[in-house]
């Protein structure tokens, strides 16, 4: 361990050192801590107990905290940026004509009241002649390509068996509500949403005229729960080799008889390209075959129908969408008001377009400093990472030397891309807000499908800079920090170390970590997925699951809702990266001192304020009816136990704040989870 040390000990490592002529601050927000509140009985409320006590959740968010807080203020930057856009003389065809025109036909109210249900007219015509069951392929293939959702929808990505190439993968979807459970479980809240959903269905459809509106809407909720309970749970969903299913093209009518594949494959532009796709849930497939030769055709219109309506109803005219966010985010978030219109506007251009408008966030908000240490922080965790894996008791030298491959061919991606996408064929039109949505969704579409036969673009990014967010792709195995996040209480330039670790480090450690969580560890570090036990020896991969089994027990013990435990199993990738990516971030703070002892700022010391560092992150209050969609959809915990319980697992963080037996945040050794 002291060898391996000597690796990383060097001034460099300390991400603030080159300031330190000005004394640093703690970065810890002091005003929120509760002194009422012991550390080591409720370190999360200890922490965040005033803003839990003082803050409301505004009117028109669900949930808010340290994610939403940073989200608004860059919502407040693009915004400036759409505004100066705005009244500009933009060259036409530019980036910055699209942003403003799409923006512009989305704040022109007076034109969508105008309109009226016009800009679909062609969409439900097509539905309206749906006559035949072999057009429904057809239907589904167009819906696809414009971004309405539909039983099942493709995504193009990295084959998992072969991450040489691009494949075209069809998953499951077509529901309305967030889970299967939503219509399935026998729980009066359920009940209650489906009941609502319903009345939901039939007052929007009698918007669009429809004479029997209350049977169509029985007939389509009926439809949609049978899709539901074929559907697999999200937790079988989870494993990668499950949903790999590779189906050469003549293969399809085997798993779907009579499903008119050619159609589809037609329709969708696949044919041509490759030669086969990928099934995440084949049964799926097969009963949705059933339902397509068996429930009448009439009601398969009504449900196509309703599917147009209910994704184009934001940008119709008002009484859609009033009607659209009284079930969307009143009965599902419990959300009482919407959104003002211009932030919605920016919604739209940063999902449409977001790349374009984070060329110019970027040029205007990013300190090029923050990338430069920024790359240096990872650089730092990744080291400790290598440097711990010689540490770990449950994992042999084979596996360690392939753990260590695996890290050495990790990609790092800070800020922004350094491709910027391009848009030069997608046209946008000041006003035409249904054709632009439209246009948008055909470009994404056909952007993804023209990389079917093409080398792997490792340039591309899959959020936008300006996501206040992160990811681990395991296909490329690579780990991408958008710009937005580099900034407090994430990342804090005029802020000692210690916070940084605790946030921004924790952050990286989180994304390394879902390389080796029980998804990510199934691949190697090119991207390709191994079946059981991968690069892990036997006995090192029961000890793996023998530790995870245990991490799923300590999540699914906490119940956010009353009735709605955390499901430990759908989150345990999730948990596995906070529960590791925390203990990383502190070793490499540790390491980043390299033996001298850190300074004690607001009477606090370093390992305290690298603690308070995590906890401050997931500073957040939740709507329960949104805790409760995450509770039954969400892969992550909910903030409050991501910010509680990685640490109850680590013993630096019982010395650093005197937790003993007896204490609510201690854990007996038996039932600590350590992985790294
Ligand atoms: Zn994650």
């Amino acid at each position: 361990m002291n060898r391996l040390l000597a690796l990383i000990t060097c001034a460099a490592l300390s991400v603030a050192a080159a300031e330190a002529q000005t004394p640093l601050e703690s970065g810890i927000a002091l005003q929120y801590v509760d002194p009422a509140v012991r550390a080591q009985d409720a370190f999360y409320r200890y922490v965040n107990g005033k803003w839990l006590s003082a803050t409301q959740i505004p009117a028109d968010k669900f949930s808010y905290g340290s994610f939403d807080m940073l989200a608004d203020e860059v919502q407040s930057q693009l915004h400036t940026i759409v505004e100066s856009l705005q009244g500009a003389q933009n060259p036409p065809d530019s980036n910055a004509q699209k942003i403003a025109d799409l923006f512009a036909s989305f704040m022109d109210e007076a034109a969508l009241e105008r309109a009226g249900l016009q800009p679909l007219e062609a969409e439900f015509k097509s539905v309206q002649e749906l006559r035949q069951r072999s057009q429904i392929p057809v239907i589904i293939a167009h819906f696809n390509r414009i971004g309405v959702t539909a039983p099942y929808t493709p995504q193009v990505h990295l084959d998992a068996r072969d991450s040489t190439r691009y494949v075209f993968d069809l998953g499951q979807d077509g529901l309305g509500m967030p889970d299967r459970d939503y219509y399935l479980l026998d729980d009066v809240k359920l009940k209650q949403t489906r009941a609502l959903y319903r009345s939901h269905i039939e007052r929007m459809l009698r918007l669009a005229g429809d004479d029997d509106a209350g049977r169509e809407a029985q007939e389509v909720l009926g439809l949609e729960t049978a899709l539901a309970r074929v559907q697999w749970t999200k937790v079988e969903n989870r494993d990668p080799v499950k949903t790999y299913n590779k189906f050469e093209f003549a293969k399809l009518a085997a798993l779907a008889p009579g499903y008119d594949w050619n159609a589809y494959l037609r329709e969708s532009g696949v044919r041509g390209r490759t030669s086969y796709l990928v099934v995440s849930q084949p049964s799926y497939i097969t009963a949705l075959n059933h339902l397509v030769q068996s429930s009448p055709l009439p009601v398969w219109r009504s449900y196509f129908r309703w599917r147009l309506l209910s994704n184009f109803a934001p940008y119709l005219s008002k009484n859609f969408v009033d009607e659209d966010f009284a079930f969307q985010g009143t009965a599902l978030s419990g959300t009482p008001q919407n959104k003002e219109r211009w932030k919605r506007g920016l919604d739209l251009v940063d999902g449409s377009i977001g790349e374009a408008l984070g060329e110019l966030y970027v040029a205007r908000y990013f300190p090029p400093e923050s990338k430069a240490r920024m790359d240096q922080l990872v650089k730092n965790l990744l080291a400790a990472y290598a440097a711990d894996i010689d540490t770990l008791s449950w994992m042999g030298p084979a596996t360690a030397q392939k753990a260590k491959e695996k890290l050495n061919l990790f990609t790092v991606k800070v800020g922004y891309p350094t491709k910027w996408r391009d848009y030069s064929r997608l046209r946008i039109m000041a006003g035409e807000l249904t054709g632009n949505v439209i246009r948008a969704q055909v470009f994404e579409y056909e952007r993804n499908l023209n990389k079917l036969g093409q080398p792997i673009d490792r340039t591309e990014w899959d959020m936008s800079p300006q996501t206040v967010n992160a990811y681990y792709d395991p296909e490329k195995n690579e780990i991408v920090f958008p710009a937005a996040i580099l900034q407090p209480p994430f990342f804090n330039v005029h802020a000692d170390d210690a916070v940084n670790y605790g946030g921004i480090g924790a952050v990286i450690g989180h994304e390394i970590s879902h390389g080796f969580d029980d998804q990510g560890s199934q691949y190697d570090g090119l991207g390709n997925l191994l079946d059981a036990p991968g690069w892990f020896t036997t006995s090192d991969l029961a000890q793996f699951n023998a530790r995870t089994h245990s991490l799923v027990q300590q999540y699914s013990a906490y119940s956010p809702v009353p009735g709605f435990p955390i499901n430990g199993e759908l989150t345990l990738g999730e948990n596995i990266a906070d529960n590791s990516g925390l203990a990383i971030a502190y070793k490499a703070y540790r390491l980043s001192l390299a033996g001298a002892s850190a300074p004690v700022i607001d009477g606090l010391s370093g390992d305290q304020r690298f603690f308070m560092g995590w906890a401050q992150v997931w500073r957040d209050k939740t709507r329960d009816q949104q805790a409760i969609k995450w509770i039954k959809s969400d892969p992550h915990s909910p903030s409050e136990f991501r910010g509680l319980l990685p640490e109850m697992n680590l013993a630096a963080f019982d010395e650093a704040f005197d937790v003993k037996p007896g204490d609510h945040m201690y854990l007996a050794p038996d039932k600590r989870v350590t992985l790294w």
